[in-house]
């Protein structure tokens, strides 16, 4: 694993527990399971906790059966969430997901999804599993479907910049969006089936399917 930033890539936060220093990302080796860590002090907060408050909870609670846990764990900073979690993150905190950002002109958009100038545009575009929805000439909401098989990824949106389907389970997608400042905003859960944020005048809609992510929309909210 080849760290490219040295800079903790989701921002400084000081320790609420001792003050003295920042709170890192780690993952443990075996297990590859994230958490964040303040190497002054210890505190621990698994992913999705809350890092602004103290928790009280340390290093050796974490992992109580290790004698030396630091000897089992190592910083994960400047790696990336796995492919789907951070294209969820991405569209959900930015709005971008492979090429596409809200906001965008209706001929770029339709150019990433490989889909010909329509000489009567509609509302909504379908391409492959990726929805796009237009007003007027500007991208509003984009949605992508998360079949089982496999998403299959319309025009310029190749795998190389597209992220690879895995089975996202419902924890830890809502974990990493959490990590990621999103949930702390106002959620709504309409069933277990759903879950919707509302993050800098976006609305984020997640489906899930038998606990697993099956469709995550982002779109701009209408005046
Ligand atoms: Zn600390």
């Amino acid at each position: 694993m080849k760290p490219t930033d040295r800079e903790p890539r989701d921002g400084v936060e000081v320790c609420p527990d001792c003050g003295q220093d920042i709170i890192r990302r780690y993952r443990v080796r075996a297990t590859g399971e994230q958490f964040w860590l303040c190497e002054e002090c210890d505190a621990v907060w698994r992913a999705g906790a809350d890092r602004s408050v103290a928790d009280f909870f340390y290093l050796s609670d974490f992992l109580p059966a290790e004698p030396d846990p630091w000897k089992v764990i190592e910083r994960a900073e400047g790696t990336q969430q796995p492919g789907p979690l951070q294209a969820l993150v991405d569209l959900a905190a930015k709005g971008e997901l492979s090429g596409l950002a809200l906001g965008m002109h209706r001929a770029d958009a339709l150019t990433v999804v490989g889909v010909p100038p329509d000489p009567a545009p509609i509302g909504v575009v379908e391409a492959g599993d990726v929805s796009l929805t237009f007003e007027a000439d500007t991208l509003v909401g984009v949605s992508v479907r998360f079949p089982p098989t496999g998403v299959r990824w319309p025009g310029l949106m190749p795998a190389s910049t597209a992220p690879r389907l895995t089975p996202v389970p419902r924890p830890e997608a809502l974990a990493a969006l959490r990590d990621a400042g999103v949930e702390s905003l106002s959620a709504t859960w309409p069933d277990d089936r759903a879950a919707e944020f509302w993050i800098d005048g976006r609305r984020v809609r997640l489906e899930f399917d038998q606990g697993l992510l099956s469709a995550v929309g982002v779109s701009r909210a209408s005046n």
